[in-house]
């Protein structure tokens, strides 16, 4: 089962109200989200400096945007965008590229890149997401795992509160000297448990660099960037991670991933990325680099807009009688929101209203299907622009117990509005 015991589906619902009125659910749920709202525009100020300090700091300029061919030595575009990371994320170094096809492809480069025969990989937040655990090997047959390497992989789980169990994982770690990355995962993923806020990781990582100063530090912040002022990589991270078809990218990167951290590690990951002795020296884009740059400079405006759209779904599913998880004035280190339904019927009336809402092939119509990598079937919602990009108005939910949807995205707000519009409607008894 993947949901934990303190969070009991049950507790989260309140009494079905069927003969609900969408409009007026909408109204009230938007008026009652006015102050986080406010919060939301705070962290997105702050953040929008942020990057746009960066910019000017780096002396990002036109020339920058140009595409190259080959070998791309001395790729003035993909240099910046690098440097330019680095400033935001704050770290020494990063690659940021086009050519990860995937974020579970980053991360997968990121981990063969930092392990090697005989170490393990600690996973501090539990079970990773669903596409990691075939690159681990702890799920499916996948060939060329981590495991068929003799990477090792251990996990303890989060308390019953949801947290980080910091006593265990220092346990962890000091009985056994061959764990060499500690994983963690921000975004809840596929499960309904608490996402991991910054501050929860300062904590640990505090700890953990205390003790263990060698060990590699490694969070999959996959969803997680610009909905908090700090990033994982400003208390203590070695390594953060993510797709630029996510948060990073706005919806307009139209691939790619990034890494980002201390430059040891990140020379090593390089080594893995191209080819060891050659790391970042090479990579050309024959694309123009400009929709990478636009979109990290908008990163934090998007990112805010889901956040609010989330709000707003979490508030109005609430009152009409859904699970919701978190609920709309929790504080939020991801962009994802779960709805929990009684049925796998309910599940895909929900995800079919979010897809006849979004701009692109509004008129199809979802069915579940076997997704690579993931072990249930998977019903999703993905009008989007950029092919399954998850910072544009999205939804998916294995179909398994608890009949969750987890929504995510939406450039503007008012997009998400009109999906949880249609939603309400269409599941109205
Ligand atoms: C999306 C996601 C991934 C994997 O990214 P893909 O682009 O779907 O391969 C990994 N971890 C988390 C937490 C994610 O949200």
């Amino acid at each position: 089962m993947m949901y934990r015991d303190h969070l009991k589906i049950s507790d989260m619902k309140s009494e079905k109200m069927r003969n609900y009125d969408a409009a007026s659910v909408i109204a009230d749920a938007e008026r009652d989200a006015a102050y986080v709202f406010e919060k939301l525009d705070k962290i997105c100020e702050f953040n929008s400096y942020k990057v746009i300090n960066a910019f000017r700091e780096c002396g990002v300029s036109e020339r920058h945007f140009s595409s190259t061919t080959g070998y791309g030595y001395s790729d003035q575009g993909r240099e910046m965008l690098a440097k330019l990371f680095s400033c935001i994320f704050k770290t020494e170094d990063a690659i940021v590229s086009p050519h990860f096809a995937s974020g579970t492809h980053t991360l997968t480069v990121g981990l063969f890149g930092l392990l090697r025969p005989g170490d393990k990989m600690l996973s501090a937040t539990g079970l990773p997401y669903d596409t990691i655990r075939s690159v681990i090997g702890i799920e499916g047959d996948a060939d060329g795992s981590l495991k068929d390497y003799g990477i090792g992989f251990l996990r303890t789980d989060l308390t019953d509160a949801g947290k980080i169990d910091i006593p265990r994982v220092m346990d962890a770690l000091e009985k056994d000297d061959t764990v060499k990355v500690l994983y963690l995962q921000r975004s809840r993923g596929y499960e309904i448990r608490p996402s991991i806020s910054v501050s929860e990781m300062e904590e640990l990582f505090s700890e953990v660099k205390a003790s263990f100063p060698d060990i590699c530090i490694v969070v999959d912040n996959c969803y997680g960037e610009f909905t908090e002022e700090r990033e994982p990589s400003e208390v203590g991270a070695d390594i953060i991670m993510g797709s630029l078809i996510k948060n990073p990218g706005a919806g307009l990167a139209p691939s790619g991933g990034y890494i980002a951290g201390r430059k040891k590690y990140v020379d090593r990951i390089a080594g893995r990325f191209t080819s060891p002795g050659i790391g970042t020296e090479i990579g050309s884009y024959n694309g123009s680099y400009l929709p990478f740059y636009q979109g990290i400079y908008l990163a934090p405006h998007i990112v805010r807009e889901a956040l609010k759209g989330a709000v707003l779904a979490s508030g109005a599913m609430e009152k009409a009688g859904f699970g919701v998880f978190p609920k709309y004035d929790a504080d939020r280190t991801d962009i994802t929101q779960a709805i929990i339904f009684d049925t796998e019927e309910e599940l895909t009336a929900f995800v079919r209203a979010v897809q006849k809402a979004s701009p692109i092939d509004s008129s199809v119509v979802p069915y579940a299907w076997d997704m690579p990598g993931y072990a249930d079937k998977v019903i999703m919602a993905a009008g989007t622009f950029i092919q399954g990009a998850s910072i544009e108005l999205s939804a998916d939910g294995p179909i398994r117990p608890p009949y969750t949807a987890y929504m995510q995205g939406g450039m503007i707000y008012e997009n998400v509005k009109l999906a949880v519009r249609f939603a309400l409607e269409d599941l109205a008894g």
